[in-house]
């Protein structure tokens, strides 16, 4: 089945709305086996209305709209559209009772004219109740089977509304072993697109016959496969078998599937081997701490850390040697191992972890350009640093050198973690087990 949205409001033209709507209709219809294939979006005018949901009639005779069913002079989405299907309007007694109840209950008054206009509906449509709010939904279905569900703007009244009304309804219309849509991802991080592309080599292009996305963002790139054309149970073992073959590929990048959060696993993965955690952070300043203690039940593991940000504060709260600031830099291996060290030694912990970089946009030079970051773990005593250049604008590198130290963590606590394998710069160094 295709469907096509209009989404309708002048704020989502002018920008200060971001049209969460559509994205989700989209999501949650493409489980169903459901392709959004076109969206739309047009501001509170009743002729770019009936103009955009005409169209798309025209194209797919399914529409589903939200936005312009509220009580006020620029919510005209219904006549708009009951003007297509050359409807009047009537008004439904059930719902006018409805909302006069509703305003007695709640606000212990009358129902206000301008609300009034909410019991008006096209004539012959059927109403989508709406547990959730005031304004409810209408399904207009023409002789030719051709219809428009339209939706309130409020997202959590359409969210609750698409459950309520129209996923069942589209069900009823569906094969039952239809094609459907899912999607699987695969999460890596502290590897380039590109150098993960060169990786994966054909499968880059695809892999059993499902398109492969790469979708790069500040935790990393997440490769996402979709399965368009196959029934559920076909789906999901395709999406397996294609899976498998990436992790084949690129399994070490890989630390989760779906919308799994590094720190998360990390955290789960040091409760396991009852192993505590310690910080020292100076170019994140405290973002991995932040991180860490987002999650529930962190305390298990997080024992604290420290915001070392000046080089004082380095040498006096972390230990770390006057002379290795001096001869290497605030930013450099030596510094790095040592207030991982330094950190988990003061704090009594299993894992102890520093970093320092330069995040700009000043204070780069030749030799340490901007983004350039060193993070260094100390696992029980077992000590690794590794040096990245990370991409992007002061906020973006301070994200990735957190994100780069927990999946520094991960290697280390789950596999053998080698020279050079950093994908974010072809100079990746590391160091094996040392003391500084
Ligand atoms: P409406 O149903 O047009 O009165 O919209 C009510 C409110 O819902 C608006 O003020 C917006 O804040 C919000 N809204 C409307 N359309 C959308 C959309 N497509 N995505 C997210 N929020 C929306
Ligand atoms: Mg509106």
């Amino acid at each position: 089945m295709h469907i096509e949205i209009v989404t309708i409001g002048d704020e989502l033209l002018l920008g200060f709305t971001i049209d969460t709507n559509a994205a989700h209709i989209a999501r949650e219809l493409a489980s169903l086996g459901v392709r959004i294939v076109r969206r739309a979006t047009c501001g509170d005018d009743a002729d770019a209305i009936a103009a955009a949901v005409r169209e798309a009639l025209d194209r797919t005779g399914a529409v589903i709209t939200t936005g312009g069913l509220g009580p006020t002079a620029d919510d005209m989405t219904k006549p708009a559209i009951a003007s297509i299907f050359g409807k009047g309007m009537v008004m439904d007694a059930d719902i006018l009772a409805g909302l006069e109840e509703r305003w007695r209950r709640r606000f212990g008054h009358a129902l206000p004219v301008s609300n009034r206009q909410q019991a008006l509906v096209p004539e012959g449509c059927t109403i989508l109740p709406n547990r959730h709010g005031s304004a409810p939904g209408i399904w207009l279905e023409d002789g030719r089977g051709r219809w428009v569900a339209m939706f309130p703007g409020v997202p959590r009244e359409l969210r609750g509304m698409l459950a309520d009304t129209l996923i069942p309804r589209l069900r009823d219309r569906l094969p039952n072993d239809g094609p459907v849509i899912r999607s699987r991802t695969l999460r890596t991080a502290n590897i380039a697109e590109s150098a993960l592309a060169d990786r994966l080599g054909d499968l880059a292009r695809g892999v059993n016959g499902l398109p492969l996305a790469f979708l790069p963002g500040n935790d990393g790139v997440d490769l996402r496969l979709t399965s368009w054309v196959l029934p559920a149970r076909e789906a999901e073992a395709t999406l397996d078998a294609a899976a498998a073959r990436i992790r084949g590929k690129v399994d070490r990048f890989i630390y989760g599937e779906g919308d799994d959060d590094l720190a998360a696993l990390m955290l789960a993965e040091c409760a396991a081997r009852n192993l505590t955690i310690a910080v020292a952070e100076s170019c994140t300043g405290g973002m991995l701490g932040q991180r860490l203690t987002a999650i529930p039940g962190s305390s298990r593991s997080v024992q604290g850390g420290v915001i070392a940000y000046a080089n004082d504060v380095k040498i006096r709260e972390l230990g770390v040697p006057a002379e290795a600031i001096d001869t290497h830099g605030a930013v450099s291996r030596e510094v790095a191992l040592a207030m991982a060290t330094g950190v988990r030694q003061r704090f009594g912990t299993g894992v102890g972890i520093g970093i320092t970089g330069i995040a700009g946009p000043d204070g780069g030079t030749l030799e340490k350009p901007v983004g350039t970051v060193w993070v260094a773990i100390d696992l029980e005593g077992e000590v690794r640093a590794v040096r990245a250049l990370l991409p992007g604008n002061r906020a973006e590198i301070r994200y990735r050198a957190a994100q780069l130290a927990l999946d520094r963590l991960r290697l280390m606590l789950t596999r053998t973690v080698e020279d050079g394998e950093n994908g974010w710069t072809a100079q990746g160094t590391e160091t094996g087990p040392q003391t500084p």
